[in-house]
C-alpha cells in the first residue's frame, strides 16, 4: 500500500493537520461506528449488548490488534482506563518484582504524568522509595544496582528524541532491575519489537497516532512469561478471573487481562477498533521512511525560511521519533498566528513549537505549504499581533 491514505480520514479543508502525535484526526467510518454502537446497540439492545454485540471480549480483541501493531504478541495487550492509571499500575506491578530495591529511575525529559504518578505511588507506599529522573542522555549511565525500575518514555514528547528500547531494556536487565517502557509517542508513529526487547511492561495511549478520538482507552503490556507473577495494585472485577462468578476474593485472571480495573468504555473502544482499521495492510518500515523523508524536508525548509528558530530535537533521523520541534521565545503566540492559517501544530512550555508528521494522512506537498506560511508567521512578525497572546486553558 502506498502513503498517504488521506481517503481514509475525515480531514477538514484547508487544514493541514500536524498535531496527531497529541489526537488523531477521525477515520472515516469511526463516527458510523459511533452511531451503530449507541442506536442500535445500546439503544436497542440494551444490557443484553454485553453478549449479543460482544462487547465484553472487545477490550481483549482490540488489545490484540494493538499488539500486532508494537510487535508484541497476541493476548499479551490489555485495553482500558487512561494511559496515567496504566503508568501507576505497571509501576507497582514493577516494584512489587524488586522488594529489596528502593530506586525509580526516569528521565528528566518524561511526561509530566509519568512523573507524577511515580510520586503519588511512592507517597502511598510509604517505604523510602526514590524517583531519580537524570538527563534523557546520562539515563543509561545511572542504571546501577541500586535501581528497582527503569521507567522510561520511548519518544520524548517535547523534542521528539528516541531512546534505544533494545539497549537500556539490555542495561536494565544487566543490573536486575525491571523495564517499563511508556509508548505514546512511538506506537503508530515507528516499528517496534517489544517481545524482542524482553522489556517486562509497556503502557501507552491511543488517541495520538492510533486515532481512536479524545479520552480513547489506553493499552498495557505484560511480558507474557511473567504475566501470571504480577500483582495488580488495582485488583478491579474485570482483572479477575472470573468477575461473573462475584467471588469476595480477588483471584487475578492469568493472563495480562489481571491488568483491567473496571468496566471498559465501550463507545470509545468501538470507535479505536474503527480506528485501527486505517492500519490493515501498513507496513510500518514503510510508514517510518516516509515519517522520516517528512521530518527531513521540514526542517531543511524551516531552517532556510526561518532563521529566528532553533532546532529542537535531534538532527539525526535514527535519534528521532515522528515529530520535530523549533524553539522560539514566542512559540505560543506563533503557533496561534500558524493555526489561523490553518497550519495546525502545538506548543508545549516553555518555548517548543511542535510538528507531528503522520505519513497516513501528511504528503510533502503540505510540509512544505507548513513551511511557508510558518516563514509569513516568523518573517512577516504576523505573531506580534496581540490577539495571539491570550493563552487558551489546552495549549
Ligand atoms: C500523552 C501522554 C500521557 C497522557 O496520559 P493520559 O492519562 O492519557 O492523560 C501520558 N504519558 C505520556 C508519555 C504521554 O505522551
Amino acid at each position: 500500500m502506498t502513503l498517504p491514505r488521506k481517503d481514509l480520514f475525515d480531514l477538514p479543508e484547508g487544514v493541514i493537520y500536524l498535531d496527531g502525535n497529541s489526537l488523531g484526526p477521525l477515520p472515516k467510518g469511526a463516527a458510523a461506528r459511533a452511531a451503530e454502537v449507541i442506536g442500535r446497540e445500546w439503544g436497542q439492545e440494551l444490557i443484553r449488548a454485553w453478549n449479543t454485540a460482544d462487547w465484553i471480549t472487545l477490550p481483549a480483541r482490540v488489545g490484540d490488534r494493538i499488539a500486532g501493531l508494537i510487535g508484541a504478541p497476541t493476548g499479551s495487550v490489555a485495553t482500558g482506563d487512561t494511559l496515567s492509571i496504566k503508568v501507576y499500575q505497571a509501576l507497582a506491578a514493577a516494584l512489587k518484582m524488586r522488594p529489596d530495591r528502593r530506586v525509580i529511575l526516569s528521565d528528566s525529559g518524561n511526561f509530566p504524568t509519568d512523573l507524577y504518578m511515580a510520586q503519588g505511588l511512592i507517597g502511598t507506599i510509604d517505604k523510602g522509595y526514590t524517583l531519580r529522573t537524570p538527563a534523557p542522555q546520562d539515563v543509561a549511565e545511572a542504571i546501577t544496582e541500586e535501581v528497582a525500575v527503569v521507567m522510561l518514555t520511548h519518544v520524548d514528547y517535547r523534542s521528539g528524541r528516541l531512546h534505544d528500547m533494545k539497549a537500556i531494556t539490555e542495561k536494565a536487565h544487566s543490573v536486575g532491575a525491571v523495564m517499563i517502557w511508556d509508548l505514546a509517542h512511538s506506537a503508530g508513529a515507528v516499528p517496534l519489537d517489544l517481545a524482542g526487547s524482553q522489556a517486562e511492561f509497556a503502557v501507552g495511549c491511543t488517541y495520538k497516532y492510533f486515532n481512536g478520538g479524545p479520552g480513547a482507552p489506553a493499552f498495557i503490556y505484560a511480558r507474557p512469561d511473567i504475566v501470571e507473577t504480577v500483582e495488580p495494585a488495582l485488583a478491579g472485577w474485570m482483572g479477575h478471573n472470573a468477575p461473573f462468578a462475584m467471588e469476595p476474593g480477588y483471584r487475578p485472571a492469568m493472563s495480562t487481562e489481571r491488568l483491567r480495573v473496571g468496566t471498559p468504555p465501550i463507545v470509545q473502544l468501538s470507535i479505536l477498533d474503527a480506528a485501527l482499521d486505517v492500519w490493515e495492510g501498513v507496513d510500518m518500515d514503510a510508514l517510518r521512511a516516509a515519517s522520516i523523508a517528512l521530518c527531513e524536508t521540514f526542517i531543511a525548509e524551516v531552517e532556510s525560511r526561518c532563521p529566528t528558530l532553533t532546532l529542537a530535537s535531534p538532527r539525526n533521523a535514527a535519534e528521532r521519533g515522528s515529530q520535530v520541534s523549533f524553539a522560539f521565545d514566542h512559540g505560543y503566540e506563533a503557533m496561534q498566528a500558524l493555526i489561523e492559517r490553518g497550519v495546525i501544530g502545538d506548543f508545549r512550555a516553555p518555548d517548543i513549537m511542535r510538528f507531528g508528521f503522520t505519513p497516513l494522512y501528511i504528503d510533502t506537498a503540505d510540509v512544505v505549504a507548513a513551511a511557508a506560511i510558518l516563514e509569513d508567521v516568523i518573517e512577516g512578525d504576523l505573531w506580534r499581533d496581540p490577539k495571539y497572546q491570550t493563552k487558551s486553558k489546552v495549549t
